[in-house]
């Protein structure tokens, strides 16, 4: 059955349909490994009472071969129609005409927010000291800034008109080599910005996480950065006065290059980081390396006005070891317990950490990992999830 958006609410049915992009590469392999992790977690908590049935839309490869497409629209409509949905990683096809299919997914049902959480899993080897002390979300804008894909090549009619209008109709002189540039537009808004921080607070108040971080370069990129930062805080001081004063919502900001900085130092400071597109791009995988890197890093895209939500493995498809049985699936599974979350079912999401936490505290792990680890034990992926599925039940 289907999710529907009810009163500002989602309503989720107790046997749930989900839509999933099984992916290319690895994704073969990872996506049903991480179902059965998945429906054996759904399967202990709740004794049949929930479920979810796992509805297969074509994406990637798969969806060139069986449709000549590579995103065809019907799996975009089944994604809008049924609200959630999962996406193994995918390969963005080469050659001119093609768009990165991840981004056409998030562009088309605006899901501005890119949310990663970090944590560290005692056991996983990482560059840090006390890695303990990383625990983080990150909710990064996803729909604006450099990101938007507004530029013009040097060399170009359109580039010289750009630079002709920047210097006669804005007065601009600081072009240090007029010929020779291209030139790239960073649109930031008000609104992009209040959905975005508004979204982060909810996520803090509820969780009752102690700090929300806005992350910019304000410092240099005034109207744009600057007032991303301008716009966080007054949101805040118009929308949550109430849990600013009683010390529920804790708001600090930071410069970007400072917080990689702090984030190696004292990563203790911060919880919940509210931050642009290209800043969290960077941050996103700073954090990520720090806890293990790209095979245990989940991340979702998210329209929470609309109740759209995407979860996805963050790695690609990893064609080097592709077929072999080598895959981490973690990243995914995380994913789906993210999408747990997002559903309501804690008690399924937590035995899936659970399970994870026992098996990297106790060395099993994909070779990525267990090559690292103290007395780390390499398994297959499909193996590693079967360790997963014992220690669930
Ligand atoms: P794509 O072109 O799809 O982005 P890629 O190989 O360029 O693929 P990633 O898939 O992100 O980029 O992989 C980078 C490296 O990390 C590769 O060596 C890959 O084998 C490894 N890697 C990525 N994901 C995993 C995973 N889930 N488990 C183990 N290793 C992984």
């Amino acid at each position: 059955m289907k999710i529907t958006k009810e009163n500002g609410s989602l309503r989720i049915p107790d046997k749930v349909t989900i839509p999933f992009i099984e992916g290319d590469g690895i994704g073969v392999e990872i996506t049903p490994i991480c179902q059965n992790v998945v429906d054996q977690a759904v399967n202990k908590a709740y004794k049949g009472k929930r479920s979810i049935e796992w509805k297969e839309t074509l994406g990637g490869e798969k969806a060139f071969k069986e449709r000549g497409d590579y995103l065809p629209e019907e799996t975009v409509e089944i994604f809008r129609e049924y609200l959630v949905g999962i996406k193994g990683p995918l390969t963005t096809p080469v050659g001119e005409g093609f768009r990165s299919l991840n981004v056409a997914l998030r562009q088309t049902l605006d899901l501005y927010v890119c949310l990663r959480p970090v944590r560290w899993f005692p056991g996983v080897a990482s560059p840090l000291k006390e890695p303990q002390k990383v625990n983080m979300t990150i909710f990064r804008e996803n729909t604006e800034d450099i990101y938007a894909g507004i530029e013009w090549q040097q060399g170009t009619p359109e580039a010289r008109k750009v630079l002709r209008f920047l210097k006669e109709e804005m007065g601009v002189t600081q072009i240090r080599f007029e010929e020779t540039s291209s030139f790239g537009v960073k649109p930031v808004s008000k609104e992009g910005t209040e959905r975005l921080v508004r979204a982060a607070i909810e996520y803090t108040l509820k969780n009752r996480l102690p700090s929300l971080t806005l992350v910019h370069k304000g410092n240099i990129m005034k109207f744009t950065e600057g007032s991303f930062k301008r716009w966080g805080y007054e949101l805040a001081e118009r929308e949550y006065s109430d849990a600013l004063a009683d010390g529920r919502l804790v708001i600090q900001d930071v410069i970007a290059d400072a917080f990689l900085q702090n984030t190696l130092l004292f990563p203790e400071r911060y919880s919940v980081i509210a931050t642009l597109n290209l800043n969290g791009d960077y941050i996103s995988d700073q954090l990520a390396a720090m806890v293990g890197g790209i095979g245990i890093a989940p991340g979702a895209n998210i329209n929470y006005q609309s109740g759209h939500a995407i979860f996805e493995a963050t790695h690609g498809t990893a064609p080097d070891i592709a077929g072999k049985n080598k895959a981490n699936p973690s990243s995914l599974i995380l994913s789906s317990v993210m999408m747990l979350e997002y559903l309501g079912w804690k008690e399924a999401a937590n035995l899936i950490t659970g399970a994870m936490e026992k098996a990297f505290a106790n060395g099993k792990a994909t070779h990525d990992l267990a090559r690292f680890m103290h007395g780390g034990q390499s398994l297959g992926s499909k193996q590693f999830g079967e360790t997963l599925i014992q220690l669930i039940n």
